[in-house]
């Protein structure tokens, strides 16, 4: 029945959540129930994590109240996320069971530093609020040596971010008058990039280079040393460092795994057109998707603008399905 009240519920105020709840909000109006669940209170924009280790951003100017969405006809619910069951078409959530007709899951990835021996106790990163908040503390602490920025095996937030990160850190210690004390270096799983100057990689390791910064190609790390101060890699490799800025490895939810939903450690597997899961009216979109394209806000928002717009297509019968074309490096 294209005309009868459904019910869609938007699990995560993220980046692919807020866009999805806010376009469903926006074309199916008041006529059906749009509801948007996260733990937080707050949308947080992770990209600008990196701007606030070097001092450039304040916490409340990159956090937006989700309820501002209520102006949408969307429905905010401040809770945890425990499961989903399929055969009830329900969430079980910390406060009691949530029916739907239709699910867009965007719970993202989570951090899993437990996976690195030695990271919690060593490690600096940017990849959460409260940890790019030491961040800086250590930065405006350090006054010379060896600062090395290096990235996991497995997926993780936003794959660019971490040459982005060692560049703000090379221009930190400029403005700071003290680069020639600091040797900055990187080392990541990928191998050395070859190709055209235009390739995302090969021009991303010639700006590394320019700024003086050395690259460790193919260096696979399994733990870290902090008595020694030293990362650890596959074959022996060994780095050492005074100050250490890795990205933790990441994972999907708790809860995705729990109930059977995420199937491999890079997410949800979905149809690569439409996002539909194993599951009948369950979508996946962004991080906690398993797609063949980076874990990066702008996906999220591209994914999360077709399905909003193709479940509407499909709950109200008018106007017409997009395809999904994403673009992304
Ligand atoms: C340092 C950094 C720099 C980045 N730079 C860029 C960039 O320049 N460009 C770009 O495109 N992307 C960038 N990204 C990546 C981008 O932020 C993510 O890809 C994007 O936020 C993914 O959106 P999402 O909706 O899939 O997940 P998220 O934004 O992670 O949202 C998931 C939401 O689900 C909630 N949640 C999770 N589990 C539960 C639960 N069990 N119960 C209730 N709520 C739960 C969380 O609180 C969160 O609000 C960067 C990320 C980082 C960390």
């Amino acid at each position: 029945m294209p005309n009868s009240r459904k019910r869609i519920v938007v699990l995560g105020g993220g980046s692919g959540g807020v866009v999805a709840a806010t376009k469903l909000g926006l074309e199916l109006g008041a006529r059906h129930n749009v509801m948007l669940v996260d733990r937080r209170p707050d949308h947080v924009f992770m990209p600008a994590f990196l701007f606030m280790m070097v001092g450039e951003r304040r916490p409340e100017q990159i956090t937006r109240k989700l309820k501002r969405l209520e102006k949408r006809n969307v429905k905010v619910l401040q809770d945890e996320v425990l499961g989903i069951d399929p055969a009830g078409q329900q969430v079980s959530l910390g406060g009691g069971n949530l029916p739907y007709d239709y699910l867009i899951v965007s719970l993202g990835l989570q951090t899993a530093p437990e996976l690195v021996p030695g990271f919690a106790e060593a490690a600096h990163h940017a990849w959460e609020m409260d940890a790019a908040l030491r961040v800086r503390s250590a930065l405006e602490s350090f006054n010379g040596g060896r600062v090395v920025v290096g990235v996991p095996l497995g997926p993780y937030r936003c794959p660019p971010a971490p040459y982005e990160a060692q560049w703000m850190i090379d221009n930190y210690f400029k403005r700071r008058g003290i680069r020639d004390r600091v040797s900055i270096e990187f080392f990541t799983r990928d191998p050395e990039p070859a190709g055209e100057a235009r390739d995302p990689l090969v021009w991303m390791d010639a700006e590394s280079k320019r700024r003086g910064i050395k690259i460790h190609y193919d260096f696979a790390v399994q733990s870290i040393d902090p008595a020694k101060k030293t990362v650890n890699g596959l074959y022996n490799y060994k780095l050492n460092y005074d100050l250490l800025f890795m990205v933790p490895p990441h994972r999907p939810a708790k809860a995705l795994i729990d109930c059977g939903l995420a199937d491999t450690e890079t997410g949800v597997r979905v149809d690569y057109d439409t996002l539909e899961t194993k599951w009948e009216n369950v979508y996946a979109i962004g991080d906690c998707a398993d797609m063949p394209a980076s874990k990066a806000g702008g996906v999220a928002h591209q994914e999360a603008d077709v399905v909003a717009h193709n479940l509407a297509v499909k709950i109200t019968g008018r106007g017409e399905p997009v395809p999904l074309q994403l673009h992304t490096i």
